[in-house]
């Protein structure tokens, strides 16, 4: 997991200012187990800072994202960019329905890295492994839609 620490010295690497905007996007990220998009990141941090603009959020996401402490994980059902702040390898699993994303930690990702490393000699930076399917939730819904 990419604490506060982590993504704020990355950006004071690149060679960013560390505004107090950008903080509470690195806090939001560190913290938050949801996978936000730019556009959940932008509302919830808009209360705090009026000035704070949707580029920002989208260039500091860059930024975090070249840096390699930020994965951008594929939209999940929704089109939207999803960010993830974990970039221990784990699986994501995307609901296509709600656009839920959860964690599914695995060892076989773990394993898969080193295979990837041996056969590639790559200095990984990063992976996304990203399933989609339907949340329980969703099945239920849907069972009872078509009980209808
Ligand atoms: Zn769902």
């Amino acid at each position: 997991m990419s604490n506060l620490t982590t993504l704020t010295s990355a950006l004071r690497q690149a060679g960013m200012r560390i505004t107090p905007q950008r903080v509470a996007i690195c806090e939001l990220l560190a913290a938050s187990g949801e996978h936000p998009t730019a556009a959940m990141i932008y509302e919830e941090l808009k209360p705090r800072f009026a000035s704070l603009s949707l580029a920002t959020v989208y260039n500091t996401l860059d930024a975090l994202v070249g840096l390699g402490v930020v994965n951008a994980l594929g939209h999940a059902g929704d089109d939207k960019v999803h960010y993830d702040a974990d970039t221990e390898p784990h699986v994501n699993l995307a609901c296509i329905s709600c656009s839920r994303i959860v964690d599914i930690p695995s060892e076989h990702v773990t394993h898969l890295d080193s295979e990837i490393t041996a056969a590639s000699g790559y200095k990984l930076l990063g992976a996304r492994v990203l399933y989609y399917g339907l949340c329980p939730d969703c099945q239920k819904k849907q069972k009872k839609a078509t009980r209808k």
